[in-house]
């Protein structure tokens, strides 16, 4: 979730020394900086089903995880082709007044991905270069990450094509609004519930939410359970804000101790320092971590002697970014990404982790709060390097999380308190952490493929159940 008051954050390479990187966080990202063009991931459900062939394609890259613990699990066709594909792929656009008293034509999104689990669920991204493709991945992405830590929702997203901090209050109220009405028959309470991205924040759900009350036939049925992420005074849960980082936290405390590495001490940097990444950097520093260089579209900094989370991250509240901060000192893009650390944790954008990224990383760990920020090609060079990644569907999982716990309590009339949530959320994290673990060891593979396997072996169960109607 995005303060209201930060800048877009740019999809271009912060530091002045690289070069800018094409579409870094859409289908076609730039090469990786050692040069040559990355493999096109191949396997036959693509052609079956007549993927993109731009081996730089989010989905394509994406799926491609999934169909490769598919494959070692044997899992059924029928079942590969369902969820290599979403159920729904929704378009709207809607004209908005603006401020000068012209209209504009916005473009927005929903992707419902998969619903066997429960209802579709998955967040909202307002940004200027959001596409179809990146809503598919994500959704997707919500699909696996509800299956493995073990929350009664499908996958969703959605998305704005929009730069939410060019716009004024009243113009994005509007924008916000006028979205909601054109997919409003699309979601529901008990249908498809979305949340906060990046560029959306609570405010926008709080729109979203009265929007829809207004539009919806259900009335007074708790219509507000239509979205999470709310702000408190509106039904939305206690720890929401800090969930998505404590969840990454949390995971790091299960699974740094096997990779012989004590979270008290332990050096980490972050790239990306908007929700996510600054709430870990806050709550690792909490427990004794040392955060040693941050960048985000500003700019890089370090200072091997520990930079301040707390401070860095009121910084940024104030001046929307990390440049300038006075506890570190600049360094550029290719010094931020070799610097010796045990943790980093990539919390920006998608496919940032390219194969020159991962040549230059010099840590031991990385822990993927963003979605799907490190390409395939990233990944065999970090494999071989033997740097163990710690993967989004079970890292950043905390915040779907504490939605459905925001959406159990507006469903049950209740507030939960602060230690409930925290004790809830780490209930769900060690229990997602012991099933990737497991899975592992029964299937011989790295842990990316082993989260998969574990959600898949969940979707499996419920469609053997379920069966395929008629
Ligand atoms: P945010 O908008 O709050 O922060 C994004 C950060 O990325 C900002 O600090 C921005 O400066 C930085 N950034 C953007 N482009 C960059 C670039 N080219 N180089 C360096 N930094 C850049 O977003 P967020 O909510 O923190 O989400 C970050 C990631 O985590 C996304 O992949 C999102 O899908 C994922 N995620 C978010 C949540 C959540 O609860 N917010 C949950 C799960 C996953």
């Amino acid at each position: 979730m995005a303060s209201p008051s930060k800048p877009t954050p740019a999809k271009t390479t912060p530091a002045k020394a690289a070069p800018a990187k094409k579409g870094g966080a859409k289908g076609t990202p730039a090469k990786a900086s050692s040069g040559g063009s990355p493999e096109l991931v191949k396997h036959p459900i693509f052609d079956e089903l007549g993927f993109q062939t731009d081996p730089n394609n989010l989905y394509r890259q994406t799926v491609s995880s999934m169909l490769a613990a598919a494959d070692i699990m044997n899992l059924p066709h029928h079942l590969k082709i369902i969820l290599a594909q979403p159920k729904n792929e929704i378009m709207v656009n809607f004209p908005v007044l603006m401020d000068d008293g012209e209209y504009r034509l916005f473009k927005g999104y929903r992707v419902q991905h998969n619903n066997a689990l429960g209802p579709y669920k998955g967040g909202l991204r307002f940004h200027h270069d959001v596409h179809l493709d990146d809503v598919k991945s994500l959704a997707f992405l919500m699909t696996m990450k509800c299956s493995l830590v073990g929350v009664p929702f499908g996958g969703g997203k959605g998305g704005i094509k929009v730069d939410p901090y060019k716009h004024s209050k009243g113009e994005m109220e509007r924008i916000v609004r006028r979205f909601t009405a054109a997919i409003a028959h699309q979601i529901g309470p008990d249908y498809d519930i979305p949340a906060p991205d990046v560029g959306s924040n609570a405010q926008h759900m709080a729109w979203i939410a009265d929007t829809y009350s207004f539009l919806s036939e259900v009335g007074g049925h708790q219509p507000e359970a239509v979205i999470t992420g709310k702000p408190v005074a509106y039904g939305g849960s206690l720890g929401r804000e800090k969930a998505t980082g404590q969840g990454v936290v949390d995971t790091l405390v299960e699974m740094l101790p096997e990779i012989g590495i004590d979270i008290k001490g332990c050096k980490f940097s972050v790239l990306g320092f908007g929700n996510v990444g600054s709430w870990t950097g806050r709550i690792l520093q909490d427990r004794g971590a040392k955060m040693i260089a941050v960048m985000d579209h500003t700019g890089a900094i370090q200072n091997d002697a520990g930079i301040d989370a707390h401070a860095l991250a009121l910084h940024c509240q104030k001046t929307g970014g990390v440049a300038g901060f006075k506890g570190a000192g600049r360094i550029d893009k290719d010094e931020f990404y070799q610097t010796k650390v045990d943790v980093f944790v990539p919390a920006a954008l998608e496919q940032m982790i390219t194969e020159g990224e991962a040549r230059m990383l010099n840590c031991k760990v990385v822990a993927e709060g963003a979605n799907a920020p490190t390409t395939p090609a990233g990944e065999r060079v970090l494999e071989a390097r033997g740097i163990e990644v710690l993967p989004a569907i079970l890292c950043n999982a905390g915040g779907v999380t504490v939605s459905y716990f925001e959406w159990v309590q507006n469903k049950t009339c209740q507030q939960w308190d602060l230690e409930r949530v925290d004790r809830e959320l780490n209930k769900h994290m060690v229990q997602a952490a012991k099933r990737v673990r497991d899975a592992r060891k029964k299937y011989k593979c790295n842990l990316r493929t082993a989260a998969y396997a574990a959600a898949l072996e969940r979707l499996q169960a419920v469609y053997s159940v379920r069966s395929l109607f008629p």
